[in-house]
C-alpha cells in the first residue's frame, strides 16, 4: 500500500480540527460532530462505520489480515458550556459553547489514525475506532456500553489519551496503576425554621450549622481516612433561602470529593453522613445526605503501560518520555471502559504556552496532531503486530 504523506495529513487534520472547533457541541448533542466524523470514517474505507451507539457515539471498524485480536482507540467529542475568548478564525461559533478541553483535537487525532491504518494497515486483525459523546459529565462511555458496546464491537483492550498543558508539544506520559481519580458529589441539605434576624432564639436557623458542618467536613481527609489514600473533599457551594434580616430555615452545602479506591469513596460517604448528623443535632435542624458517584478511578494496566511507553518510544525523543510521578485528581470517563477491558490513557504535551483545561482562552495545538496520530498508529500495529 502507497504511504499517505505525514505533512499532507498534519494539514488536512489541521483543517478537521478547527472545523471541529468551530461547531462546538455539548454531550449527546453530539449530532454534527458526529456526522462529520461517521464519514470520514467512510471516506476512508472502513469495513464499518455504526452511529447513535449510546446516542450520539461512533464506532469504526477496520479489519486486516486473519488476526483474530481486537484492540479499541478511543476519543471524545464534546465541548463545554463556556464562552470563548478568542479572535481565531476557527472560533467557536456557538455561543456558551466551546472546545476548552481539546476533543476538538483528540477527535481529529483519531480520525488521522483511521485514515493512516485504513490506507497503510501494517497490523493483523481488528481495531475499534470508539468516538465517544459526553465524556465531560461521565455518562457517554456508561450509555455507549449499555448499548451493547462490548457485545456488538467486541475488543480486548482500550487505548486513549489526552493533551496536558504546560509539558512542551511531543512530550508523553503515563503511570501504571491509579492515573486518575474518581468524582463524587454531595449536596447536604439543612432545614430549620427560619425568622427574624433580632430573634435568633425563636426559630432553628441553619447558616450557623452549615457553616460548622462545612468546617467539620474538612476533618473527612485530614483526621478520618488514611493519609497514605489521596482524596480530596472540596465544599463548593453554601446557598440558603435567607436574606439580610431574616434567617434562613434552609442551608445547602454543595461539593465534590475525589478518591482512587471505592472503599475510600465509601468511607468518605459514610464520615459525612455521621458528621451531617452530628452537626444537625447539635443545632437543633435536620440534615438529608445525597451523595452520588459521577466517575469511577481509572486505573493502567501495567502490561499495557509497557507496551504504551515502546510504542512511544517510537515516536516521542528520549527526553520527553516521562513516566507520571502521582495521579492526578480529575477525572477521566475512559475509566468506565476498564470496568470490562485492560487499557492505558496516555497525555500528550499541549505546550508551555497553552492555557489550561476548561479555560475559556484555551486552544488545541494543532502542533500536536501528528504525535497523537502516530501513537495510536504505532500502539495498534505494535499490538496486532504481524
Ligand atoms: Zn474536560
Ligand atoms: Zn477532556
Amino acid at each position: 500500500m502507497a504511504e499517505i504523506d505525514r505533512d499532507a495529513l498534519k494539514l488536512e487534520m489541521t483543517g478537521w480540527r478547527r472545523d471541529l472547533h468551530a461547531h462546538p457541541e455539548f454531550g449527546f448533542e453530539e449530532k454534527r460532530t458526529a456526522a462529520f466524523v461517521a464519514a470520514k470514517l467512510r471516506e476512508f474505507g472502513l469495513d464499518d462505520v455504526a452511529e447513535g451507539v449510546g446516542g450520539t457515539g461512533v464506532v469504526g471498524t477496520l479489519k486486516r489480515g486473519s488476526g483474530n485480536r481486537a484492540i479499541a482507540l478511543r476519543a471524545d467529542m464534546d465541548a463545554l458550556r463556556i464562552s470563548e475568548q478568542s479572535t481565531a478564525p476557527y472560533r467557536s461559533g456557538n455561543p456558551g459553547l466551546m472546545h476548552a478541553c481539546g476533543h476538538d483535537g483528540h477527535t481529529a487525532m483519531l480520525l488521522g489514525a483511521a485514515r493512516l491504518l485504513a490506507g497503510e494497515g501494517g497490523f493483523d486483525g481488528t481495531v475499534r475506532f470508539i468516538f465517544q459523546p459526553a465524556e465531560e459529565w461521565g455518562k457517554g462511555a456508561l450509555a455507549m456500553l449499555d448499548d451493547g458496546l462490548m457485545q456488538r464491537f467486541p475488543f480486548d483492550e482500550i487505548f486513549g489519551l489526552h493533551n496536558m498543558p504546560g509539558p512542551p508539544v511531543g512530550h508523553f506520559e503515563t503511570r501504571a496503576g491509579p492515573v486518575m481519580s474518581a468524582e463524587d458529589i454531595f449536596e447536604i441539605v439543612l432545614r430549620g425554621v427560619g425568622g427574624h434576624a433580632a430573634r435568633p432564639h425563636s426559630g432553628q436557623e441553619t447558616l450557623v450549622a452549615a457553616c460548622a458542618l462545612v468546617t467539620s467536613l474538612q476533618t473527612i481527609v485530614s483526621r478520618r481516612l488514611s493519609p497514605a489514600d489521596i482524596s480530596v473533599v472540596s465544599v463548593t457551594e453554601l446557598v440558603t433561602d435567607g436574606t439580610r434580616n431574616a434567617l434562613p430555615g434552609l442551608a445547602r452545602i454543595l461539593g465534590d470529593a475525589r478518591s482512587f479506591r471505592p472503599e475510600v469513596s465509601a468511607e468518605i460517604e459514610r464520615q459525612m453522613r455521621i458528621i451531617a448528623e452530628g452537626i444537625a443535632a447539635t443545632y437543633n435542624v435536620a440534615a438529608e445526605v445525597n451523595y452520588t458517584r459521577e466517575f469511577v478511578p481509572l486505573r493502567n494496566d501495567a502490561e499495557l503501560v509497557e507496551a504504551a511507553f515502546a510504542a512511544a518510544g517510537t515516536v516521542f525523543e528520549p527526553g520527553n518520555i516521562a513516566v507520571a510521578r502521582e495521579p492526578m485528581t480529575a477525572s477521566e470517563d475512559f475509566a468506565r471502559f476498564l470496568d470490562h477491558v485492560p487499557g492505558c490513557f496516555v497525555f500528550l504535551g499541549n505546550g508551555e504556552a497553552s492555557a489550561p483545561l476548561h479555560n475559556s482562552s484555551y486552544d488545541f495545538n494543532d502542533d500536536g496532531l501528528l504525535f497523537g496520530v502516530n501513537f495510536h498508529v504505532a500502539i495498534a500495529r505494535q499490538r496486532l503486530g504481524t
